[in-house]
């Protein structure tokens, strides 16, 4: 079997996986608690060096993690890139750094002085237990005013966002979704975010799930027969502190009538039960 590698036309260079947000959605699990590891000065020469080889390659960003908390490395990346002629298409940034006007424009100065021509600022309902609103549109105010522009991803979900009440509160998940009128069980809030993929800290919490999923279709398997009628089954962790009807799988499920424990609990204890 053979396999060739495409050629390069983009790319994400990741300077670190650091964050100052833990967001519930992170492709890489970023989060303050990741290693302090930010790619050496030999690393990115030697990065830059071969991606200037890469004859289809249009440009990059430089993501993370959150660069700008490496700065000097960042315009070190930055400085590099333009050394070895490789285009820098934009920075990814959460800009929890843009604390004030003043700040905000000072650091996009010192980045387009070394070569960055552009930048992409994250503004998302899960950046938003993090990041008020206010800090992200102080950042977004710098980049027009440095860079003559800034791509905001996303413009719908910052609009959204700006609808709620206090824009220097950060907002926990539950609470956003409460006062904007989100659903988050019924597949809205990843509608909202489509750009997401099942991967990551986001495949984390859905392979928990998937877990007590599985459980349960494993004793159901081995019953061989359908719970009584009438028995309901839930599960899911949309049903924490609720009271439900027949049987829950789980720990969230406690509030049901009878309830497995578990997190997830396993096949044999769900059959126990449903026997
Ligand atoms: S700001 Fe970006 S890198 Fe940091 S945790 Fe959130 S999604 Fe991940």
């Amino acid at each position: 079997m053979s396999f060739t590698v495409p050629p390069l036309h983009s790319g994400g260079v990741m300077l670190t996986y650091k964050c100052d947000n833990a967001c519930r959605h992170c492709l890489y699990c970023c989060s303050p608690k990741s290693s302090d590891e930010v790619m050496s000065e030999e690393m990115i020469d030697h990065t830059m060096s071969a991606l200037s080889k890469e004859r289809s390659l249009d440009g990059i960003h430089f993501g993370g993690g959150e660069c700008s908390l490496f700065f000097d490395w960042l315009l070190y990346a930055i400085r590099s890139a333009v050394k070895h002629g490789v285009r820098i298409d934009y920075l990814e940034t959460n800009g929890g750094w843009c604390i004030d006007d003043q700040t905000a424009v000072d650091g996009f100065k010192r980045l387009r002085d070394a070569g960055l021509s552009g930048v992409l600022i994250s503004a998302s309902l899960f950046h938003l237990e993090f990041i008020p609103v206010n800090v992200t549109k102080t950042a977004i105010r710098a980049a027009h005013k440095v860079f003559d522009g800034a791509f905001v991803w996303t413009d719908e979900v910052l609009r959204l966002m700006e609808r709620l009440p206090d824009h220097d509160k950060k907002y926990p998940i539950q609470e956003s979704c409460r006062l904007l009128g989100i659903n988050p069980a019924d597949g809205t809030l990843w509608q909202i975010h489509s750009y997401l993929n099942p991967c990551g800290r986001a495949a984390r919490r859905l392979s928990e799930g998937l877990r007590r999923y599985a459980a349960l279709i494993c004793a159901l398997r081995q019953l061989g027969s359908a719970p009584a009628k009438g028995d309901t089954i839930k599960i899911g962790q949309a049903l924490r502190d609720k009271k439900c009807s027949g049987l829950g799988v789980g720990n969230c499920c406690s509030g049901c009538d009878r309830y497995v424990p578990g997190c997830p609990p396993t096949a044999a204890q769900i059959l126990e039960m449903l026997r």
